[in-house]
């Protein structure tokens, strides 16, 4: 291996102590952040992630609760959860965790919750200031790995940039955060011709496709920053596995993210940063 270890994991923990005394400032005046959680009751995954983030959360000092919507129920009582949470002055921040039951539309939820609460930055409220560059939440995904770049200093100023995938919770936003970094942006997709060629066009290359070890090691063009957002259950397999192919990969590139260990734990806790963010503007 010659690429040298975006460690998500450690930067992660760094962050968390950073936190926590946030968090200890806000508690001695008298407020305790708090991020509640909506997640979908029969995804395993999602309440895995859930229960991470509550975890993270709790140890930083913060509170956090959980709330289950299943297949019995409806769209008029998941948005009577969302008014009751925008009401409620003690939560600072609001996560609609992707993906909810079929029978719930997503979109229109996220047009009810209140901006100031969207700690994920995915309303289109807060999607909106990022197009216009104005201050507003982030997502949490895509920020998280600026502040990896950051931390590692990488500068992404006249790079070119690919990001493979256009979700709103992770492409888009990529690409949009790279952009504002004075990278040359190229969106990829399914429908994308030629993806293998234009990936080695990339002096940074960022995955977020959902599709097991896709991109390969002649992908890749020598010296280049590979950012893996992917996970995926793979039977067979004891840990998530990413959307790049990790071992040829990281035989060309100069950076890269492992997974687990990469963007993940990095998600996770500029999500809790974007809280106590919320949390800090009320106090
Ligand atoms: P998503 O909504 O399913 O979007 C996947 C994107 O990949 C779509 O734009 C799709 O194109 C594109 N795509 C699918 N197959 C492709 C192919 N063969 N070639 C090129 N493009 C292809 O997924 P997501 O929510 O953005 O998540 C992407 C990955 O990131 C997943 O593995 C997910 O688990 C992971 N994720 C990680 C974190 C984290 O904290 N680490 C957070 C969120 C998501 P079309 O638009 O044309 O369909």
């Amino acid at each position: 291996m010659s690429a040298q270890i975006l460690d998500g994991k450690a930067l992660s923990q760094l962050r968390r102590v950073a936190l926590a005394e946030r968090v200890s400032k806000l508690l001695a005046k008298g407020t305790t952040p708090r991020l509640d959680v909506i997640v979908a009751s029969q995804d395993p995954a999602s309440i895995a992630y859930a229960s991470m983030k509550r975890r993270w959360a709790e140890a930083a000092g913060m509170k956090g609760e959980s709330y289950e919507v299943g297949p019995e129920t409806s769209h008029n009582e998941l948005l009577e959860l969302v008014f009751r949470l925008n009401a409620n002055t003690n939560i600072h921040g609001i996560l609609l965790q992707h993906p909810l039951p079929p029978q719930l539309d997503e979109l229109d939820a996220l047009l009810h919750l209140g901006a100031e609460k969207d700690v994920d930055g995915i309303t289109p409220q807060s999607l909106g200031r990022l197009v216009a560059n104005m201050p507003g939440f982030r997502c949490a995904t895509p920020l998280g790995i600026i502040h990896m770049l950051e931390h590692y200093g990488i500068d992404p100023t006249g790079k070119r940039a690919v990001v493979i995938g256009r979700s709103v919770i992770v492409g888009k936003p990529m690409a949009l955060l790279l952009l504002q970094k004075n990278a040359t942006v190229t969106i990829a997709h399914s429908k994308t011709e030629n993806l293998a060629e234009l990936c080695r066009t990339a002096d940074i290359l960022v995955a977020a496709v959902g599709r097991p070890e896709l991109v390969k090691g002649d992908w890749i063009k020598p010296g280049a920053v590979v950012i893996d957002a992917g996970y995926n259950k793979v039977e067979g397999r004891k840990f998530d596995v990413g959307d790049v192919e990790f071992e040829s990969a990281s035989q060309v590139a100069s950076w890269i993210t492992p997974v687990p260990g990469g963007v993940g734990p990095m998600t996770v806790v500029t999500l809790l940063e974007n809280t106590v963010d919320a949390a800090e503007k009320k106090a």
